[in-house]
């Protein structure tokens, strides 16, 4: 079974510390146990936040390199929280909406927020998936006047396309057209 919440009160449960977050987010970076990229050790200890340093060599790893929540300095909690509610909103994600959910006072803040999460969403490559793959799709943008449903005329459509790996599973995400949900929805 994929290592992730299904719920919201199972979100709520696991990821409201941020001990909990760094955690989940070892152990997608290593999914067997620490090893130090360079020597190949298996004992580290955490010598910063997202930092682990080698027992052996003393390299130092982090937890977050290469994600979105790279020398952030709000806390993995609120990042966790607004991946949750962007993704499991039908009805699309406004910087507004953001910013009530997450209690963040800064509207500018919650729009560069978004921003950084849907540059993050467009998978580089953008390969064909294979295998058993599980296919949803949300909304980005604040509601327009006179729509509804899945007529859109300003909001980015995010397609979330999951292959089914083992674990820990896969998730991939993109940002594309109508066009796309079609031939992503192919796939399933
Ligand atoms: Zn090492």
């Amino acid at each position: 079974m994929e290592d992730y919440p299904r719920t919201l009160s199972e979100f709520e449960a696991r990821f409201s510390k941020e001990e909990a977050c760094l955690d989940y987010l070892f152990q997608l970076r290593f999914p067997d146990g620490y090893l130090c990229p360079r020597c190949g050790h298996t004992k580290g200890w955490r010598v910063r936040r997202t930092l682990i340093e080698c027992a052996s060599c003393s390299y130092q790893t982090s937890i977050t390199a290469g994600t979105i929540f790279h020398r952030t300095r709000k806390p993995l909690t609120m990042w966790f929280r607004l991946i949750w509610w962007v993704t499991s909103l039908k009805t699309g994600a406004s910087a507004l909406g953001m910013q009530r959910v997450l209690g963040l006072t800064s509207y500018k803040t919650a729009w560069t927020w978004l921003h950084k999460l849907r540059r993050a969403m467009v998978r580089p490559g953008r390969d064909s998936l294979f295998g058993r793959v599980e296919v949803d799709e949300t909304y980005l943008g604040a509601s327009e006047e006179g729509l509804r449903g899945r007529k859109t005329e300003k909001k980015a459509l995010i397609v979330i396309a999951h292959r089914k790996m083992g674990r820990p599973s896969v998730e991939y995400a993109c940002e594309e057209s109508k066009m796309h949900l079609r031939t992503a929805s192919n796939l399933s």
